[in-house]
């Protein structure tokens, strides 16, 4: 829990603020970009929020800090932001919020279908989040990129009886896995799921495209809001760089319109667009 003592300095003034146990995920800039700044310290309150939707986005990004570094002077009823997760991002693709401090404060995601819902990544296991899925059918398969995001599927799994997914090369993270991916061939798991094995970031790091339009990227690939491109972490690949420009290769044989990453901003534009973006994505990467 957030505490005044450790208060950072370069908070602005007022109700909201960050300590210095501040993990630096981004999460909350990413939930109220107009809140929360960073510097080489991590997140702090650049503006204090005044609106009634800047007060909730400020909320928002308290009840889902990974590590419960947000803070508020006064006490308030954390209720209805608790209450706005799963939250939608279009049709049935929802972020699950609560992130968990096990996967560098990953994002989560979840797919409703009437075919069995799909849990990608892991939350923070919160016994209010879990009820809510079960109020919106509980969960059939748990879709795990990588070994690192894998945070709390056990209880997951204890609730909801998931079917854990996770590629050969990180399964020595999930042992007990029920579905194990092999090789390098796309994976049909149902019609509109296809799981695409990409090694680069871990050995078993995969995607996940589901109706041609959502591409979950875990680790693998992400989005550079500023500079308006498609990134790979150089820094943060921890297998193979040379197997994770392969791997970007392979997912220009998809079309898909919204890429949401394990960390950084979600991205959503035309088919073309990003098609051209990965492929700028791609000659980066061959020149690193
Ligand atoms: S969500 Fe929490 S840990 Fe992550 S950057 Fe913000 S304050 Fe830091």
């Amino acid at each position: 829990m957030a505490t005044l003592a450790k208060r950072k300095v370069q908070n602005s003034p007022g109700q909201v603020y960050v300590d210095s146990s501040c993990i630096d995920c981004e999460t909350c800039r990413i939930l109220a970009s107009d809140i929360f700044g960073e510097d080489q310290t991590g997140s702090f309150v650049k503006k204090q929020p005044e609106t009634e939707s800047e007060k909730f986005q400020a909320l928002q990004a308290l009840v889902a800090c990974p590590t419960a570094s947000i803070g508020t002077e006064d006490r308030i009823d954390l209720g209805e932001a608790k209450a706005s997760f799963p939250r939608q991002i279009q049709d049935e693709v929802y972020h699950c919020g609560f992130h968990s401090k096990d996967s560098f404060g990953a994002f989560s995601y979840l797919i409703l279908r009437e075919e069995g819902n799909v849990l990608v990544d892991s939350p923070r296991y919160i016994p209010s989040l879990s009820e809510k899925i079960k109020n919106l059918g509980g969960i059939k398969y748990h879709f795990l990129t990588h070994r690192d995001d894998i945070a709390d599927h056990e209880k997951f799994h204890t609730d909801f009886g998931t079917q854990r997914i996770i590629h050969e090369g990180d399964l020595s993270a999930l042992p007990n896995a029920e579905i194990v991916i092999k090789g390098r061939e796309p994976f049909s798991l149902e019609k509109d799921l296809l799981i695409i094995p990409g090694p680069g970031h871990t050995r078993g790091h995969s995607t996940l495209l589901y109706k041609h339009k959502f591409l979950f990227s875990g680790d693998h690939l992400a989005f550079d809001p500023k500079k308006e491109r498609l990134i790979a972490f150089r820094g943060a690949c921890w297998y193979s760089w040379e197997e994770q420009t392969k791997s970007m290769q392979d997912l220009e044989n998809y079309n898909f319109e919204w890429l949401l990453p394990g960390h950084g901003h979600p991205a959503h534009t035309d088919r073309k667009r990003m098609s051209e973006m990965l492929r700028s994505c791609v000659l980066w990467m061959q020149k690193r």
